[in-house]
Formats: C-alpha cells, structure tokens, sequence
C-alpha cells in the first residue's frame, strides 16, 4: 500500500472544484447572454464571459490534468466575490444578486482550507453588508432592519459553521494520516511512513535491525511479554535517536536513519543503539529479560531503490546473523570473510 489513498483533502477538493467549476461555467454564460439582451450591460456581462473562461480552465485543468493550485482557486473565488460584489452594487437589491454571498464560506472552506477561507469569507461579508447597508439607507430599496438582521444572521451562521466544520475535517484528517503512519504497538513509524520518507534520506547510512532469537522469547513468556519486549527496545531506540527517524517495519525488524553520511558516524552510532539494547535488562511479571539485536548497516546511495538498500541491508543483516549475532555488519558477505565486524 502507499499513501497516496490518504490524500482526502486534495479528493474532496477535486470532486467540488469539478462540480463548481462546470455549474459556475454555464452560470457565467447564461447570466452574460441575460445581461446583453435585457440590461444592456456590456461591461459586466464582459466580465461575466472571462470569469466563464476562467471556470472552463479550472474545469479542464482539474479534471483532465488534475493539475491546480491552492492560490488560482484562491484568485478564482476572489474574483467571483468582486462579480457578486460589483453586481451587488450596480444591479437593484430585487435582483437579489447578495443571495449569492452566503454561498461563499460552504465554498471557501471546501476549496481552500481555513486561512483563506477566512479571508475570502470576511471580504464578502464586509463588502455585502456595506453595500446592502449603503443602498437600504440612501436609496431605500427596502427595510434596513429586516434584510440587514437577516443577512447578518444567516451569514454568520453559515460562515460559524463552515469554520467549524473545516476545523474539525482538517483535524480528523491530520490523526487518519497520523495514524496511518505508526505502528499501533510501539508507536513509531511504520512501513508506510518508511517508504513515503525514502527519498528524503538520499546519502545517509541506514540501520536495518533485527532482534535475535525472538522467537524464543515468545516460546518462553508467552506473545504478551514478547510484545512488551517490543515496546521497549522501541523505547531504548527513541531515546538515542530522533523518533522521527525510527521505523518498525516488520515482525520484529527495524529501520534507523542514522542522519550522516559518513560511515564512521554511521558505525559509532549503530554501536551505541546495539550497546545499548544489549545492556538493557526489560522488567516483566518480576522476571528480567535481556535481548540483543543484529544490524546490517548501507547508505542510501543516489538513485537507490527503497527495495535495493533494504536487501543491501538484509544481506548484511544475515551476515551479522550467521557470524554469531549481537553484531553490526557494514561490508557484504565476502568481504566480511576475515571477520571485519564490529562488537
Ligand atoms: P533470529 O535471531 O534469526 O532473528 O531469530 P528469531 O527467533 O528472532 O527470528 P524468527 O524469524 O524465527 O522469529 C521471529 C518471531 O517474531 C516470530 C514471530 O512470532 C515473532 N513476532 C513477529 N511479530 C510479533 C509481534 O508483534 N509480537 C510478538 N510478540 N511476536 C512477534
Ligand atoms: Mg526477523
Ligand atoms: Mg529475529
């Protein structure tokens, strides 16, 4: 599996924009054609037909390329506000052109995420209040106080809810991704989040662990204790190495980017994590359990495969395993054949 399943907002996103795009298109013409034969307003017919063109670029970029940015969607609502804004103004308040406003926070947040959402919402709400307010009082085309209070309330309310609504979609959406990206029992990264990292690592020695004779630990305490094992070799590894940097990616097999490229560093480190796990005595039911782990240690070399380092790894993880275990390899098997290994 990869991630690319959790990208909901950028779905959700595409599905409205396609929608939109193509109703606010055939909005834009018909509304143009209206203009021209019963108002005679060239002007902003002319503005409506290029915000139609605008819509069928969305509309053809999003759905055929898939291929828009947060900042033309942004630009695009923006300049549908000065349409709704300026018709507002030019147009008598019985055409109900304002009705439109309260469109704008649903669309906004589902667009463009709170930030901009904000903006674009406050601008409608500011420029259509003004405006309503300006031609209530001196032209008087209706009430002020009826159209006003309900255009405050209902908008208010409909901007609350939309904020409130992006806020927790967003915040639900970060704990699915975060949640997709750990494992449920140690609480490091998984295989998932290994894979999506990979090419950020480009140069740096990686450490594929193992832990040795596992099995056995099992057979002797039983699966729970085993687990409890698991967590806590996790635990020593987080307290040496950035947690960001800890994968499990296996049964009982994990990754550590090491940060360096130098292999020095690389084999100082990968002591210092072995050392440790070694040293380690794990407390459970009364009982004391020691563990040791073998690794196998390659650098991300440029253009690698994620599969290649691994097996560079695994090999040299196997090699670790086979020349007595509680030891880290950095060199392929034949080259260890004079036992160039560190313990
Ligand atoms: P070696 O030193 O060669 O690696 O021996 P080993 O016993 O560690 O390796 P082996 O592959 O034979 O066994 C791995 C064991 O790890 C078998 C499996 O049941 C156990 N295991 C895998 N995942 C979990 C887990 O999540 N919890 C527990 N308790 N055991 C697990
Ligand atoms: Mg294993
Ligand atoms: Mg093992």
């Amino acid at each position: 599996m990869d991630g690319s399943g959790l990208d909901l907002t950028n779905k959700i996103r595409s599905k409205v924009l396609a929608s939109l795009s193509f109703a606010l298109l055939i909005a834009a013409i018909s509304f143009a054609i209206f203009n021209i034969v019963y108002h005679q307003a060239y002007a902003f017919a002319a503005l409506e037909l290029i915000f139609a063109a605008f819509s069928f670029d969305v509309f053809w970029n999003n759905s055929r390329k898939n291929n828009y940015s947060v900042n033309k969607l942004y630009f695009y609502l923006l300049f549908l506000a000065f349409l709704i804004v300026f018709g507002t103004y030019s147009f008598p308040l019985i055409d109900a052109l304002f009705v439109w406003a309260f469109s704008f926070p649903i669309i906004s947040y589902l667009l463009l995420g709170k930030r901009l959402a904000f903006r674009v919402s406050l601008f409608v709400f500011i420029s259509i209040g003004l405006i309503l307010f300006y031609k209530l009082t001196f032209l008087r085309e209706f009430d002020i106080e009826p159209v006003m209070i309900n255009f405050l309330f209902c908008y208010t309310c409909i901007w609350t809810v939309s904020h409130y609504y992006e806020l927790s979609r967003a915040s639900a959406h970060d704990s699915l991704i975060k949640l997709a990206h750990s494992d449920s029992l140690t609480k490091t990264n998984n295989r998932l989040a290994f894979s999506e990292g990979f090419n950020d690592h480009q140069g740096e020695y990686l450490l594929l662990l193992d832990l040795d004779h596992f099995k056995s630990i099992n057979d002797t305490y039983g699966h729970d204790i085993g687990d409890l094992v698991l967590v806590s070799v996790a635990n020593c590894f987080k307290t040496l190495i950035d947690e960001s940097q800890v994968f499990r990616i296996g049964g009982e097999e994990f990754c550590i980017w090491l940060g360096t490229s130098d292999l020095e560093g690389a084999l100082e480190h990968s002591e210092k994590i072995r050392r440790s796990v070694a040293q380690q005595s794990i407390e459970c039911d009364e009982q004391k359990i020691s563990i040791t782990v073998s690794g196998g240690l390659a650098q991300h070399q440029p253009q690698m495969l994620q599969s290649e380092l691994l097996k560079m790894a695994d090999n040299r993880l196997y090699c670790a395993k086979s020349h007595g275990r509680n030891l880290i390899v950095h060199k392929d098997e034949m080259e260890v054949s004079n036992l160039v290994l560190v313990n």
